[in-house]
């Protein structure tokens, strides 16, 4: 029958200074299924050394170590944790528990990477736990138990997947009396069920409880013998073990686990995952409310150029605006307009002339823009009618004094006697005009909403106020079969023809639409760009905590990757925890973003945050995709750990 463990010329050496030093010098041994053997030496001699490597958590440097007379060496990282977890369990001096687990769920790791099944698991868990005397306690945490207790908990783990061999360093070495020697007895009961018991002490009292005694000495196998108890061979009992689920079923299990884990370690270092998380917010939140306000501000822009009308072009004196000389432009004048719409291509005209003159009423005073304007404006303007009515084509052939005025100047006028507007003279500088209708207020527009606006027949203005036919502005509908540019181009050429000279300059309200909608789009873009470099350093900070959680965390990794995970599940688990991370902060930056925008609309700007579904679908993304990203170094790091080194 082929032996448990053979080990033939095995050496393990470490790097020291220049060269090596031998720690493991030439061992050969050989234990069989069933033995309990103590190994003891003086500390430093190599006896955890020897242990490691029986327990495939470290590698010998030469010589070659059979299981059952498997070849050990070729196997690679994840075929020695599968090994690990179906073969041994281990028990270490200083317990190695993770804090953030219960008893029972400490005992329950090594079948969560064997892939057994939640409700079996947990079932022989407890009952592991209450078989060692801890029925009581299997939702303590590690910190509120004593060290026997811990050990018990210890013990119970390494059962939890059957293991056959039993490798136990120093297990009393850091209890008292009593609990020691019922960690003893715990393991001579294992011993007697057929388990092979492998006990690491440098206590000759403990190492007499084995039947087999190796002493090491200066990495060397100095003794070898049997005590007076008979090495017999027991039968081990064929264990029943759990089915496994399917493979997927126990892939998803791994991924629940490893979920909670991150979970639990995200709530053992709350201020320090918040303070992680805060790049990831306010990327996030400032990317999104960014988008909102741009596209907000553009809506309200559009909207203002909408009210200008569709299809329009305005036909200004001079070569721009700015031009400081386009007052003196006195070129274009009403028999331009009357021209402009006998064109077929256009629908309607209106002149506009303006000036800025003092209003009263009874003892109300006010400023007021007043508009010279054709009976069609408000038609191409899009103006809605409040109250009374407009004037008409006869009002401006009969040059009247029939005002419309908006609701700004109604409610300044008239706000506070509370007459009706309609039919009530006022008095437009010296001239006396009958109100006749309100229009609602232009949305803002070119102009501030607060201003007070008179309209009259643009022939009333010319004649009473400005003393002159030069216009400030002629406003043309274009046909709506008709594209805008090419009337715009042909307005032009038709105006020059008629003034012999390019006096005049033209405004097209689609143009100033599309410039309006790229400039805010550009503006968007730059400043995303920037909330985007936010969010890349809330990502490099991720992976900076992520980096020095990994480092703080050694020990449980290692732990974990004594009891059998594989690689990928370390991996696995830290990158949950780092996606986590950003995904929560993603939330929350979203979350942000809306409340700050509740609270701009409820401010009651001039223009409200406009959120829609796509960016935060984009930032949800983002941070899932910086979690992977930024989260994959530390993890990769975890997973690449050393489980010796992780250990010691
Ligand atoms: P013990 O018998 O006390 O368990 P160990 O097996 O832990 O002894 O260590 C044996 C020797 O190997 C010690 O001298 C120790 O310094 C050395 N050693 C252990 N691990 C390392 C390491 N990772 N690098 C270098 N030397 C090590
Ligand atoms: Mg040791």
């Amino acid at each position: 029958m082929t032996p448990l463990i053979t080990v033939e010329k095995l050496r393990r050496e470490y790097p020291s200074g220049e060269g090596t030093i031998a720690v493991l010098k030439d061992i050969d041994l050989t234990i069989e299924k069933g033995e309990m053997v103590a190994i003891v030496g003086s500390s430093g001699s190599g006896k955890s050394t020897l242990m490691n490597i029986l327990g495939l958590l470290d590698r010998p440097t030469s010589g070659t170590y059979c299981i059952s007379g498997q070849e050990t060496s070729t196997l690679d990282n994840d075929e020695r944790s599968a090994l690990r977890r179906e073969h041994f369990g281990f028990i270490f001096q200083r317990y190695h528990l993770l804090a953030e687990l219960s008893a029972l769920g400490n005992v329950e790791i090594p079948a969560v990477y064997a892939g057994r099944a939640r409700a079996p698991r947990r079932e022989r868990a407890a009952a592991l736990l209450g078989r060692l005397g801890m029925a009581e306690r299997t939702e303590h945490l590690p910190g509120q138990l004593s060290g026997g207790q811990q050990q018990r908990v210890s013990i119970a783990r390494a059962l939890m997947n059957d293991a056959e061999v039993i490798l136990a360093d120093e297990p009393t070495g850091a209890l008292d009396k009593v609990s020691g020697d019922e960690v003893l007895r715990i393991l001579d009961e294992l011993h007697a069920e057929g388990r092979t018991i492998i006990i690491v002490t440098h206590d000759p009292g403990v190492a007499a409880r084995a039947e087999r005694i190796i002493e090491i000495s200066d990495g060397r196998i100095v003794s070898d013998r049997h005590s007076q108890k008979d090495a017999t061979e027991v039968a081990v009992p064929a264990t029943p073990r759990a089915q496994s689920p399917s493979q997927i079923g126990a892939r998803v299990d791994r991924f629940r686990e490893a979920f909670l884990m991150a979970i639990k370690a995200l709530r053992a270092h709350r201020m320090r995952s918040f303070l992680t998380m805060l790049g990831i917010i306010i990327g996030i939140a400032s990317v999104i409310s960014v988008v909102a306000l741009g596209t907000g501000s553009q809506q309200k822009v559009l909207a203002n150029i909408s009210s200008l009308g569709t299809n329009t072009l305005e036909i200004f004196p001079g070569t721009g605006f700015g031009d400081v000389r386009a007052a003196r432009v006195k070129t274009l004048v009403v028999s331009d307009a009357d021209a402009l719409s006998q064109l077929s291509y256009v629908d309607a005209v209106t002149p506009t002339v303006s000036t800025a003159e003092t209003v009263r009423f009874g003892a109300v005073e006010a400023n007021a823009l007043v508009n010279g304007v054709g009976s069609e404006y408000f038609v191409v303007k899009g103006s809605s009618l409040v109250k009374g009515r407009l004037f008409n084509a006869d009002s401006v052939s009969s040059i009247s004094q029939d005002a419309v005025i908006d609701e700004n100047a109604a409610k300044a006028l008239f706000g506070d006697s509370g007459l009706d507007p309609i039919g009530q003279v006022i008095m437009v500088g010296s001239v006396p005009c009958r109100v006749i209708g309100v229009i609602s207020s232009q949305q803002g527009g070119f102009g501030s909403s607060d201003n007070l606006s008179i309209f009259l027949p643009y022939t009333s203005v010319q004649a009473r106020f400005i003393g002159d036919m030069s216009l400030r502005s002629v406003t043309v509908r274009v046909d709506d079969s008709v594209d805008t540019a090419v009337a715009e181009q042909a307005v032009t050429e038709f105006l020059t023809r008629r003034h012999g000279t390019r006096d005049f300059f033209v405004l097209n309200t689609d143009d100033i639409r599309q410039t309006i909608t790229s400039t805010t789009q550009a503006l968007t873009l730059l400043v995303s760009a920037i909330a985007v470099i936010s969010l890349v350093v809330g990502g490099i900070g991720v992976m900076n905590i992520m980096l020095v959680s990994v480092s703080e965390r050694v020990s449980e990794i290692g732990v974990r990757m004594a009891v059998g995970a594989r690689r990928h599940d370390i991996l696995q688990q830290f990158l949950i925890e780092a996606v986590l991370v950003c995904l929560i902060g993603g939330v929350v930056g979203i979350a942000v973003a809306l409340a700050f925008g509740l609270a701009f609309n409820a401010a009651g700007t001039s223009f409200t945050l406009v959120f829609s579904m796509t960016p935060m679908l984009m930032a949800f993304v983002c941070s899932c995709f910086i979690g992977i990203v930024f989260g994959y170094l530390p993890a990769r790091n975890a997973s690449r750990l050393d489980p010796v080194a992780a250990l010691s």
